[in-house]
């Protein structure tokens, strides 16, 4: 009860223009929350802390003391525990900070037979089922895990990614990223593992280091299997299995819608 009586003496008894202001910048955080943790397993957190939240008010409520103050101790660490929890999307979230107005729409009209030339390398590795993992970054920059591997900073092309890929090539093992300035930017590059348990047992370390990626940052990660054949599409943690024939529509609506 307290605390609604608190929240009550918080809400003026006249609205300005600051408090509009004040609302509509609150609300353009938790939009960017919201839009930010989308689809992660931050959702579930975030439902969890509901329920919690909702618990607390019923305790105080119903006077539950004993929940109530273990619950009151919890959230007055609320802080410490929301940068834990959310740490991968709070990093994701302020490195876009960088690049807001970034679109690949406009890098993209640079070079416009890129999604072509990416198209090509990806028909052949299917047909040939040659396992391959293409990482091509957004607001997130990729720097850090280029480094793990071999900068190139070549330009693009359909056989060189071909070659790269090649069993016999020193550069094949890992992952290839593509920069924002639609470079070959390193090969050869090691990728987190996602943590996440609950996947097929099938499913290999080149899957799961997609799978990685795009958790840490939101880049768009591309798949080819070794084992079948079989494209897929990672972002934000998930994968979509893609056809071939749809395989230049959909990198473009990912990509280029805004
Ligand atoms: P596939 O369907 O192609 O067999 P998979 O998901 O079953 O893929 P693995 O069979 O384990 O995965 O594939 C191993 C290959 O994945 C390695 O040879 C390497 O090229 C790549 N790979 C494994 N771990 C990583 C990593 N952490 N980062 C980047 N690439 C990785
Ligand atoms: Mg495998």
């Amino acid at each position: 009860m307290e605390l609604i009586q608190y929240f009550y003496s918080l809400i003026p008894p006249r609205i300005s223009y600051k408090d509009y202001i004040d609302i509509i910048i609150l609300s353009m955080i938790f939009y960017r929350v919201i839009v930010l943790v989308q689809g992660t397993s931050s959702v579930q957190i975030m439902l969890g802390g509901i329920f919690l939240v909702t618990i607390y008010f019923l305790a105080d409520y119903f006077h539950l003391i004993a929940l109530y103050y273990t619950l009151d101790l919890f959230f007055s660490s609320l802080v410490v525990i929301l940068v834990v929890l959310f740490s991968n999307d709070l990093r994701r979230g302020l490195a876009s900070f960088n690049f807001i107005g970034f679109k690949w729409r406009n890098i993209s009209l640079a070079d416009p037979y890129f999604f072509d030339r990416l198209y090509q390398a990806c028909e052949y590795f299917t047909t040939h089922k040659i396992g391959s993992l293409i990482v091509l970054e957004k607001k997130h920059s990729l720097k850090h895990y280029a480094h793990s591997g071999t900068i190139l900073n070549a330009r693009i092309s359909s056989p060189l990614l071909v070659s790269i890929f090649n069993k016999d090539s020193p550069l094949h093992d890992g992952a290839i990223l593509i920069n924002r300035k639609l470079s070959l930017y390193a090969a050869a590059c090691i990728l987190p593992l996602t943590a996440r348990i609950n996947l097929n047992i099938k499913m290999g370390t080149r899957h799961r280091s997609a799978i990685g990626i795009s958790e840490e940052t939101d880049c768009l990660a591309v798949v080819v299997s070794e084992e079948n054949g079989c494209i897929s599409f990672f972002e934000n943690g998930k994968q979509e299995l893609i056809e071939l024939c749809d395989f230049k529509e959909k990198l473009k609506k990912r990509l280029l819608s805004p």
